[in-house]
């Protein structure tokens, strides 16, 4: 079979490929691979009561299917370039901004209007964090929701679906350079297409590595981030997450002057299970109904864990910590502050007696076990010192939950285009390496359709 353009993964960065290819260039043809699910089929079947952990389904419908690892993402559209990724190193700051916010328009026009856009601009807290020693970053930030980023990728796949070839449960197995294009083989068929646009986010971290060394296009890989959930009763960071939604804090410790920071804040929001190439880490995600809120907030503390010569492989690091966790709690351990900084592991009667309820069945254990120290101890100083500003942050109940890895695949050299050393090859999104986001990743998917486009009308 043959297209003009393969896009191999529906997340957020193949979507907007797609949607800008057929919005700019109408007659081409495109199909679109991704090994998971369609949007309706995709369910975790953890439901808490029958199913309380991960079972490593063959395809994860957290992290793969329509709508790519941000199906049940909490939404969060950060328009910034101080974080997210470093698109803006290839396309530069301004065209990076431009971009987050014409796909901000598109998701409004697709369901997403109504939603608030929270920003940094002008707030007090900016002044109080400096006091504190600690450094708010700047971003304007559209919270969608969970719910509300599902309908408006039920919109997208409507306005989509008659105009692309999607092929769901379809893993690309290998892409080859021919003379007229690409060959993109899957386990029944081969394709064949001129131009290729790869987007396949961190769960084809692995393959797009092993895609690489076939290819022979040079990676680099060196940072993993570590660190746990907070989960916190909503009140305690309520002044702040009313008016900013999510705060974006670095804080650098007194000890080893290491930057810690907060990520993915869901005011009122759950604690969810993450599932890795088999490895069970902890995110979070939070619901714009108010029917679906809880009464806690949760935000993970991250320590970024930079590697120089002769190690190189990051993620592998960042996985065997994971997956020591694993062994020792069966997936996602719990334990409370004060039971971390007494040097004992949380038991359920504990954690049961706390004033913070758990949104996460997880294994109550000694989170001391599992991070290096520097890393645990970078994480307390930081709840101590956002415990000035937000008071009760280090409540002896204060739940973590461990392991929280941010695994960043090896960086694919790209062009100022994003196209690899093959002309006509595409690589974008997380799985470039140069985007970690929602906004990033969609962004990098609306450039390369305008670049393929572009060419038809120069050629
Ligand atoms: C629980 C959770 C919450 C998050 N919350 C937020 C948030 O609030 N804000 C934010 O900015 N970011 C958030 N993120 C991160 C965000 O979802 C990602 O940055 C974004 O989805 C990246 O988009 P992408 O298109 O590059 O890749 P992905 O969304 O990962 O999509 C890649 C797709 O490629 C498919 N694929 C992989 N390999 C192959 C193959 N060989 N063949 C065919 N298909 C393949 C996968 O099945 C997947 O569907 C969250 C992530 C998770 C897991």
């Amino acid at each position: 079979m043959q297209y003009d353009v393969i896009i191999i993964g529906a997340g957020p960065g193949g979507i907007f490929s797609a949607f800008e290819l057929q919005k700019l260039a109408p007659n081409k043809r495109i199909a679109l691979f991704d090994m998971g699910h369609a949007l309706e089929k995709r369910k975790c079947p953890i439901d808490g009561d029958k199913i309380k952990s991960c079972i490593g389904c063959k395809s994860c419908s957290i992290m793969s299917g329509f709508g790519g690892a941000g199906a049940f993402s909490d939404g969060k559209y950060n328009i910034t370039n101080d974080f997210g990724g470093t698109l803006y190193e290839h396309i530069g700051k301004k065209k990076a901004l431009e971009l987050m916010h014409y796909v901000d328009e598109i998701n409004m026009a697709y369901g997403g209007e109504g939603t608030k856009l929270y920003s940094t601009a002008g707030t007090k807290f900016k002044t109080i964090c400096i006091q504190n020693k600690l450094n708010l970053l700047d971003a304007s930030v559209r919270h969608l929701g969970t719910d509300i980023n599902y309908v408006v990728l039920e919109n997208l796949y409507n306005h989509l679906k008659d105009k692309v070839d999607f092929r769901f449960d379809t893993p690309v197995r290998h892409v080859k350079k021919t003379e007229e294009g690409f060959e993109i083989s899957t386990d029944d068929e081969t394709y064949s297409c001129k131009e290729c646009i790869v987007s396949v986010g961190r769960s084809g971290s692995k393959w797009m590595e092993t895609v690489c060394k076939e290819m022979g296009i040079p990676t680099k890989s060196n940072r993993v981030d570590l660190g746990v959930r907070v989960e916190i009763p909503a009140v305690v960071f309520s002044h702040l997450t009313d008016e900013l939604y999510e705060s974006k804090i670095v804080y650098r410790t007194e000890k080893f002057e290491d930057n810690v920071r907060t990520f993915c804040m869901n005011p009122n929001g759950i604690v969810v299970n993450e599932n890795t190439n088999g490895i069970v880490t902890v995110n979070g995600h939070s619901y714009e109904d108010p029917a679906m809120k809880t009464e806690n907030t949760n935000f993970a503390l991250l320590v970024a864990k930079h590697f120089s010569e002769p190690f190189k492989d990051s993620n592998g690091y960042g996985e065997s910590i994971a997956r020591l966790s694993n062994m020792l709690g069966g997936g996602v351990i719990v334990q409370r502050f004060g039971d971390l900084v007494r040097g004992r592991r949380s038991t359920e009667k504990r954690i049961e007696e706390g004033l913070v309820r758990p949104t996460l069945a997880a294994t109550p254990g000694d989170l001391s076990l599992v991070l290096p120290k520097r890393v645990l101890d970078g994480i307390i100083e930081m709840i101590y010192a956002l415990d000035r500003i937000a008071p009760g942050t280090a409540n002896d109940d204060t739940l973590l939950y461990g392991v929280e890895v941010k695994f960043y695949n090896m960086e694919v050299e790209l062009d100022e285009r994003l196209e690899s050393k093959h002309k006509g090859l595409y690589i974008i999104g997380d799985g470039s390496g140069i985007t970690h986001s929602l906004s990033h990743a969609s962004a990098s998917g609306v450039y390369v359709a305008r670049e393929i486009a572009e060419k038809e009308i120069t050629a």
